[in-house]
């Protein structure tokens, strides 16, 4: 990986055991904030200067975020990390958890104690066994430690973490779904508002935060909030990890300061597989709206850099594609997606789902009309902005980039009944 700044054991070829951690300098800001009782104003301040941003999608500034959490009230308060990480083209929160799970550990007591929580949940996604076990056992060290727990390093302060295994719903993501399923019921997003700032789980005070994000904090604490946005750009600070995957040589979790060209990221993914060209990127997820590769050659790797081509940064989710690609039959897997994954209480999402996964499926598959492509347009614009949550929009989205860049495939199968690109 480049960089290797702000993961202390991700890039180690050690054990991921709190050893290991303790070695990197792990919980050394933990136990300061604990000895000095320093004012969780400072840690807030802090984040602010640092200018993280939420790594799940959202990319909503942390320590902002961290502010909104009522103070002085009495009773529960939670914090919970986001670990359900089930975006197709996503897969850097399971190695964290795998390989530096204590650094979470730390980020969500630093988050507690900020945000005066009793208590934390790590709400870690249905098919992730492996890494689920490693944070079980982590959080085991933990305690053991003095780090977690009652009395924690002896000083009177209790706070403890609880890893909740989800049974893999995508929807569970969103941050009320995944409320509702610890909470024990079906996995389906509330209205919003009221906010989990303010009614979240089980109607307590509740922040939600990404695993990547979280885990960055220890490391801002250490080194001062303007070293990591130093790292980055202004209004992007820190490195991120880029999980890179499709057509190029060397597929993988990569590391980087925020604002890196993404040439220089396709470099280190070893370039494109020998002998092709790069025909286009979904640059965050398969939410985000496709680029062409000429645009994404001139892209910077940040939210803004992103946002100005066009499309989002999403979790950081690099989907690369060579000229081999059928971007009708990608758009085919894609809507097929959201259509399974609509927890179908709205009725856009619900019925606006079906509609583009089986007129693009028809048109994949040369049964396609030639008004099913401003159909599949006006469908999206129907979904978009109506729905409780995101994933309408996140249905919506690929359908219209896709279209507003490769036209011309989707009319070739529909008027030649089979694929321009030639291998399909
Ligand atoms: Fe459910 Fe879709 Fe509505 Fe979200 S947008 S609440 S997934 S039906």
């Amino acid at each position: 990986m480049a960089n290797e700044v702000c993961f202390r054991t991700l890039h180690l070829d050690k054990p991921w055991s709190i050893e290991t951690y303790k070695e990197n300098g792990g919980y050394e800001v933990w136990e300061k904030i604990v000895r000095e009782n320093t004012p969780p104003e400072e840690i807030i301040n802090e984040l602010k200067t640092s200018a993280l941003r939420g790594r799940g999608g959202a990319g909503f500034p942390t320590g902002l975020k961290w502010s909104f959490m009522p103070r002085g009230i009495p009773g529960d308060k939670y914090i919970v990390c986001n670990s359900d990480e089930g975006e197709p083209g996503t897969f850097k929160d399971r190695d964290i958890l795998r390989y530096n799970p204590h650094q979470l550990i730390e980020g969500m007591a630093i988050a507690a104690y900020t945000m005066g929580a009793n208590a934390g949940y790590n709400y870690i996604r249905g098919e992730f066994w492996e890494p689920f076990e490693r944070f079980e056992n982590a959080l085991k060290e933990a305690r053991a430690a003095g780090y977690i727990g009652k009395n924690i390093l002896g000083k009177g302060m209790d706070f403890d973490i609880h890893a909740h295994l989800g049974a893999g719903a995508y929807v569970c993501g969103e941050e009320t779904a995944l409320i509702e399923s610890i909470e024990g019921k079906k996995g389906q997003p509330r209205f919003k508002p009221p906010f989990p700032a303010s009614y979240g789980l089980y109607g307590r005070p509740t922040t939600i935060n990404n695993t990547e994000t979280l885990s960055s904090v220890p490391m801002i604490l250490a080194n001062s909030g303007q070293w990591f946005l130093e790292l980055g750009k202004p209004n992007n600070g820190g490195t991120k990890i880029f999980s890179v995957s499709g057509h190029v040589n060397k597929p993988g979790n990569y590391e980087i300061s925020m604002g890196t060209p993404f040439s220089e990221l396709l470099e280190m993914a070893g370039g494109m597989r020998d002998g092709h060209t790069l025909k286009a990127v979904i640059p965050g997820g398969s939410s985000t709206p496709v680029l062409p590769g000429d645009v994404m050659m001139d892209v910077t790797m940040d939210y803004d850099g992103i946002a100005k081509a066009g499309s989002m940064l999403g979790a950081g989710s690099v989907i690369v594609m060579d000229e081999t690609t059928c971007m009708v039959k990608v758009l085919a897997r894609i809507a097929h997606f959201y259509f399974e994954e609509s927890c179908g209480q709205c009725t856009p999402c619900r019925e606006g789902t079906g509609w583009l996964s089986r007129m693009v499926h028809r048109i994949e598959h040369g049964e396609g009309r030639p008004e099913d492509i401003d159909r599949l347009v006006d469908v999206a614009h129907k979904i978009e902005g109506r729905t409780i949550c995101a994933l309408g929009d996140a249905a919506a989205m690929p359908v219209t980039s896709f279209i507003k860049h490769y036209r011309e495939e989707f009319e070739y199968h529909i008027k030649h009944k089979r694929c321009m690109v030639g291998s399909h």
